[in-house]
């Protein structure tokens, strides 16, 4: 059957995961990530939707039944389900017969990644919890989505579309996005991640989230270190001094909007 094979092919692509040092990135976002029906699918089904760059996949009528549609032309990517016949067993105690349930073999299953669907807006998806300055990121006309991001970072912001993308509830992330797009009206931004950016983004969200009573602060030095030439105070003390004017602009860029919202909206 063309779908096993395909199916047994991902199998293999696992099998050489298992020997690479990818393997415990992705299994963290195995157990991190938990939309959909995936969540009760095997590690070996849900390694095989991760290496296909989504954190779920659906069956086309479990996306209809969730109001979404597969986009004309995608591809689906096929997982392993064990295969069940019943057979009828004679018991000997009662003398009568009984259907069991027995396993003979698998059978591949295709899947659709939640990238190539369109609809109606996944109500898992959505925060329990609204994060603060919300408002600014309509005010700048940016769109903000929750849903599962395809490496499994906490955010990102997107220049081209203007939409930041969160995985994550923590406001401190939304932050971040949120201060790349702050920075992005006085400066052109590198579509790279760029230590700079990088830097003034984190130090902005690390400073926001202090104002509204979040703690991010370790959490962003060691963001920041990463970007450093060291993992030193040193060299993170520098790389923020290089970067200091244009965190005081996003930080006041960010805080003006939100006050004139408010006035707007009061007024
Ligand atoms: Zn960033």
């Amino acid at each position: 059957m063309a779908s096993t094979n395909k199916a047994l092919a991902e199998l293999e692509k696992i099998v050489q995961l298992f020997s690479s040092k990818e393997l415990p990135e992705m299994c963290k976002q195995v157990f991190i990530k938990n939309v959909g029906p995936s969540r009760r699918w095997s590690l070996g089904n849900k390694l095989v939707m991760l290496i296909h760059g989504t954190a779920d996949a659906r069956g086309y009528r479990q996306w209809q039944e969730a109001g979404r549609y597969v986009k004309k032309g995608a591809k689906a990517l096929y997982i392993l389900a064990p295969m069940i016949r019943h057979k009828k067993v004679g018991n000997k105690e009662t003398g009568q017969e009984e259907d069991v349930e027995f396993p003979v073999g698998f059978v591949g299953i295709p899947v659709f990644r939640y990238e190539d669907t369109d609809g109606k807006p996944i109500e898992e998806y959505r925060p329990r919890q609204i994060p603060p300055l919300l408002d600014v990121a309509e005010k700048f006309g940016v769109k903000v989505e929750y849903g599962p991001t395809v490496l499994g970072e906490g955010g990102s912001y997107n220049l081209v579309t203007n939409v930041i993308k969160l995985s994550q509830e923590n406001p401190d992330t939304f932050f971040h996005e949120l201060a790349h797009k702050a920075h992005s009206t006085f400066e052109t931004l590198k579509p790279m991640q760029d230590p700079e950016q990088e830097t003034v983004a984190q130090l902005s969200a690390c400073v926001l989230a202090k104002l509204y009573g979040y703690d991010a602060t370790s959490f962003s030095w060691n963001y920041i270190a990463s970007y450093a030439k060291e993992k030193t105070p040193e060299a993170v003390g520098k790389l923020c001094m290089r970067v200091l004017s244009q965190v005081q602009k996003v930080i006041t860029l960010i805080l003006d909007t939100h006050e004139q919202e408010k006035v707007r909206i009061t007024a």
